[in-house]
């Protein structure tokens, strides 16, 4: 069966016009795989493999990266050396391969030792062409050796990223190939991953030390998925998700929720309306098992997930994925918006975010990478001979939390070896504090990546084909998300301009008609020096004329502080220049559409929080300005009592911890937090003077404080 069409017309044509058209691979394609056609890219790449290129090769998972190995492999003659990660996937490989009538033969750690000799035997007289090796192989004294008595005449490495420590699945044991590679060439060697980053990319390219490297990153475009990034606040997305999901052609969907809790929270809610059901790791295996059936055949038709969602789900028909919360990575948020319409119908994608979860992923980040100091400190209690962790504890006076999370992190570092008797010695990697930096940093990065994604005026599925390193495909506006069809949006409203944003609207227009592109948040002090907009608002402004085709907005970067502060530069377009000219922009205005006030409170709720200036050159993102104090106010009743409980458990905080009340919360702070009355960590996040190191020691306090009354 011929899985894609569009091939065909692009294949044909390239033949017509190339006068000297390489020999159609198409035949031997047919003959030695029996599929009728290729996949998007895949002839491409074959080609460079055959013609002795080493190739870097991403593309998504399922779209048939196996074959562009397989095909130049049959083409070249001699063995293919296939180095494979995990033995299920290199045994099913080796005999689907070998179902074609292929000669193959594999070894790895579950094989015995004969069949092992005779695969040895057999690649060395050049009977076999496919052999598959694990990684680890390479350890065994001799085999590298082995290997290079009769070199292979292509080197595939499937899983590639694994060879990177930025990827997701960094394996020690990768890490040697690329000692090893070099006695094996002139062979060209591919790698192949679903999962690569441009800096994951250079890495496995610098690791494996591939020659002039023919690169495909491909595949990562979505036709039909549109997506949608809306922020709205919090405590109203339960009932936001419901709207959206009411509309049954908006069913069968995926909803994904930051905790188990209110996976089942707000699984609940939806179950009043239609059949829904929660999914996360702490259910019964039974429990999600029955899920996963029941949403497979139709008898669900909404399940509230955490991220451990899915790995094995291949429902064709989902029509919507919702987040609730901002994921904490977009290599995360690509796989799970991924998971709708695979059947090729349309198929939308919410994201839902405020402020306040970026301050979350903050707290978190601070919990996971404690200072380096701190690992420091274990560092040099530690050494040869095994100390019981406890009583390294007590000898350090570390909490136990930061203790565990410390050597967590030290051992990734491989500055500590702890076994399972509860003893720990020192790691071989003295230098494992420059290691810990770079991956906290790597970590960070993700982070910031993800805020500026949701924060971005540009097409959302552009940004995404951009981040997995496509860059060409990336020029191209996928011509449904929210940036490039607002009309079109469920979730995101809009609304016709008024008199008020016109003039706002050429106010920026004429402050950028200088023709030098300006960062944006210079721009906005420029233009409404008294904040006659919001800052938001004037993103969004930003936004509309961007979507207009007026201006520009280029996202970009600086360096302060060794860390990379993301802002955004906006110039006009030739349209914008001539807007004035032509006459045209009342036109323009009068049909450019505004992001309405985000539903529910938004408003009234961003008022009383902060705001900080992502963009602003000057001003690093985790600076937060506070915009309006709320201390003057009078108090409802249930807030005043609330504040004179906070009060109590001050004062009494105060005394235990010898330290003055104004050290524990200032009066500001507790009226803030008397009258939000946060019931979760993430509410309380966004209360003004609240930094994740207060939160950390008095949320569980202050929360449960608020939840009473
Ligand atoms: P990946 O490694 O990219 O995840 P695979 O190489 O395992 O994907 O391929 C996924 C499926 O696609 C396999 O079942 C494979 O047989 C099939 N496939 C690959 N190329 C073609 C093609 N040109 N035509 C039809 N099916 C193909
Ligand atoms: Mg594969
Ligand atoms: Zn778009």
């Amino acid at each position: 069966m011929c899985s894609t069409l569009k091939a065909y017309p692009f294949f044909y044509r390239r033949s017509e016009h190339l006068e000297l058209a390489p020999a159609s691979l198409l035949p031997l394609l047919e003959r030695s795989f029996g599929f009728s056609c290729f996949r998007a890219n895949q002839e491409a790449v074959c080609r460079a493999a055959i013609d002795g290129k080493d190739v870097l090769l991403v593309m998504p998972t399922g779209a048939g990266k196996s074959l562009c190995y397989q095909l130049p492999a049959i083409a070249r003659g001699g063995t293919t050396l296939v180095i494979s990660p995990l033995i299920a996937l290199m045994e099913d490989q080796a005999a689907k391969l070998a179902a074609l009538g292929f000669r193959v033969a594999r070894i790895h750690s579950g094989m015995d030792r004969a069949d092992s000799r005779q695969a040895c035997m057999d690649y060395l007289n050049g009977t076999l062409q496919f052999l598959f090796v694990a990684p680890e192989r390479m350890r065994v004294p001799g085999f590298p050796e082995m290997l290079a008595k009769r070199k292979p005449s292509l080197i595939a490495i499937d899983e590639a990223h694994c060879i990177s420590q930025w990827g997701h699945d960094f394996r020690p044991d990768y890490r040697m190939l690329g000692q090893h590679l070099p006695s094996l060439r002139p062979a060209p060697i591919i790698a192949l991953t679903a999962t690569a980053t441009p800096i994951v990319q250079d890495d496995i390219a610098q690791q494996l030390n591939l020659g002039h490297t023919a690169r495909f990153i491909h595949g990562f475009r979505r036709e039909n998925l549109g997506i949608e990034v809306v922020e709205v606040a919090k405590s109203t997305r339960g009932q936001f998700a419901l709207e959206i999901l009411s509309d049954p052609e908006r069913r069968p969907a995926i909803v994904y929720a930051p905790t188990r809790k209110e996976a089942e929270t707000l699984a609940r809610e939806l179950s009043n309306h239609f059949p829904a059901a929660a999914y996360h790791a702490g259910l019964e295996p039974k429990v999600r098992e029955s899920v996963q059936c029941q949403f497979l055949d139709g008898t669900l038709d909404v399940v509230v997930a955490t991220v451990a969602f899915g790995m094995g789900i291949d429902k064709a028909d989902v029509r919507t994925v919702i987040h609730t919360a901002l994921p904490g990575s977009l290599e995360a948020y690509y796989q799970e918006i991924g998971r709708a319409g695979r059947d090729g119908d349309p198929s939308r994608a919410i994201l839902m975010h405020a402020y306040s979860d970026r301050r979350m992923h903050d707290f978190f980040f601070e919990r996971d990478y404690p200072d380096a100091a701190e690992l420091a400190r274990i560092y040099s209690a530690l050494s040869a001979d095994p100390v019981d962790v406890d009583s390294l504890r007590s000898k350090l006076k570390m909490e136990q939390s930061l203790l565990d999370k410390a050597l967590e992190r030290l051992t990734a570092a491989g500055g500590a070896l702890p076994d399972f008797n509860g003893e720990a010695i020192r790691g071989d990697n003295a230098a494992w504090r420059t290691l810990y930096l770079e991956q906290s940093k790597r970590r960070r990065l993700q982070l910031d990546r993800m805020a500026r994604f949701v924060e971005s005026n540009q097409c959302r599925m552009a940004a995404l084909v951009h981040h997995f390193g496509d860059v060409e495909d990336a020029l191209q506006p996928c011509g449904q998300c929210d940036f490039c069809a607002p009309q079109r949006c469920v979730a995101q409203k809009f609304r016709a301009a008024t008199d008020e944003d016109q003039r706002h609207t050429r106010a920026i227009l004429k402050a950028l008609s200088s023709g030098v592109s300006q960062s944006t948040g210079k721009l906005y002090k420029e233009v409404f020096p008294r904040e006659e907009i919001s800052r938001t608002g004037f993103e969004d402004m930003l936004g509309a004329l961007a979507t207009a085709g007026m201006v520009e907005i280029e996202d970009t970067t600086f360096e302060k502080d060794g860390r990379t502060i993301p802002f955004r530069r906006a110039s006009l377009t030739l349209r914008g220049e001539n807007a004035e000219e032509n006459d045209g922009i009342e036109n323009a205005l009068s049909g450019m559409r505004f992001k309405s006030d985000r539903p529910a409170t938004a408003k009234r709720k961003r008022e009383r929080t902060l705001v900080r200036d992502p963009f602003h050159a000057a001003t690093p993102p985790d600076k937060i300005v506070p915009r309006k104090q709320t201390s003057t106010e009078p108090l409802a009743p249930e807030a005043a009592l609330c504040e004179e409980q906070l009060r109590t458990w001050r004062l009494a905080e105060s005394k235990r911890l010898g330290l003055p009340p104004f050290f524990i919360f200032g009066d500001k702070t507790m009226r803030a937090i008397a009258m939000e009355r946060p019931r979760s960590l993430s509410d309380l996040l966004t209360v003004p003077g609240i930094g994740s190191a207060k939160a950390d020691k008095f949320g569980a306090a202050i929360c449960s404080i608020c939840r009473a009354d």
